[in-house]
């Protein structure tokens, strides 16, 4: 019976299930390789706001951000908004699912290596702050959630005291056109700014306006250069065909 015990917390906690196909989990994630290979991969998308480009397309920057920089100097999404990350992402902020947090955490980190980050050096993190309000309602913020495996492999935490100083309403309930306003003067930096590079982490870009608002903010405190890594972007209608892509 002890042994069974024993089979079953090593099959359920050391090994984790694939939570698509309950496959064994690849490298102690809760998703197993084919499962991860078909998730909503976004590629060739705009250096600044992670738009998708036209197929074919040989520039890095969608002509939006080449006519009118934004205050983000870069974006990289990893997932498009689609099945199944829009799920996930939706019970990371509204069912208290940091499981979610860790997994989406995991996958960010690996692309980032992958991608060459080096961690000398590296931007300093600053997961999107929420205002105290939604904070104490919510529990947690989930992008420091998504934050925290990218902090445990050696990414520091920016020090600086930005806060959301202003309770706005939540931008998903707000048309694109209004969500500028919204957001406007929400942020604020309290004392100097230590970090001259400063990486962003966020769930969700829709329309850019909080990333860019918090980057203009930090800019106006005196960072030099501001990215951001955000799990899924949203897309106008149309534009899923050209970037996004489920193969890897
Ligand atoms: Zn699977
Ligand atoms: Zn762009």
């Amino acid at each position: 019976m002890v042994y069974n015990w024993l089979d079953y917390i090593r099959s359920r906690v050391l090994s984790p299930r694939c939570r698509l196909c309950l496959a064994p989990g690849e490298a102690g994630l809760e998703l197993c390789r084919p499962c991860r290979e078909e998730l909503p991969r976004l590629l060739h998308s705009c250096q600044r706001c992670s738009l998708p480009l036209p197929d074919g397309a040989r520039t890095v920057l969608c002509a939006a951000c080449l006519h009118n920089p934004p205050a983000l100097d870069g974006c990289f999404a990893l997932f498009g908004y689609q099945p199944p990350i829009d799920q996930w992402i939706h019970s990371l902020k509204f069912g208290r699912d940091l499981a979610t947090a860790r997994l989406l955490g995991e996958l960010l980190l690996a692309e980032l290596v992958a991608g060459g980050l080096p961690m000398a050096g590296a931007p300093a993190l600053l997961p999107v702050p929420l205002h105290t309000r939604r904070l104490r309602r919510r529990g947690y913020n989930q992008s420091l959630e998504i934050a925290r495996p990218l902090i445990r492999n050696g990414l520091d935490l920016s020090g600086c005291r930005c806060q959301r100083s202003r309770h706005t309403s939540a931008q998903s309930s707000l048309p694109a056109r209004h969500r500028h306003r919204n957001i406007r003067g929400a942020f604020s930096v309290r004392g100097r700014l230590e970090d001259p590079h400063i990486l962003l982490i966020d769930d969700v870009m829709t329309t850019g306006a909080t990333l860019n608002e918090l980057a203009r903010t930090l800019k106006a405190a005196g960072a030099a250069r501001v990215d951001a890594c955000v799990i899924a972007r949203t897309f106008k209608q149309g534009q899923e065909a050209p970037g996004a892509s489920t193969t890897p």
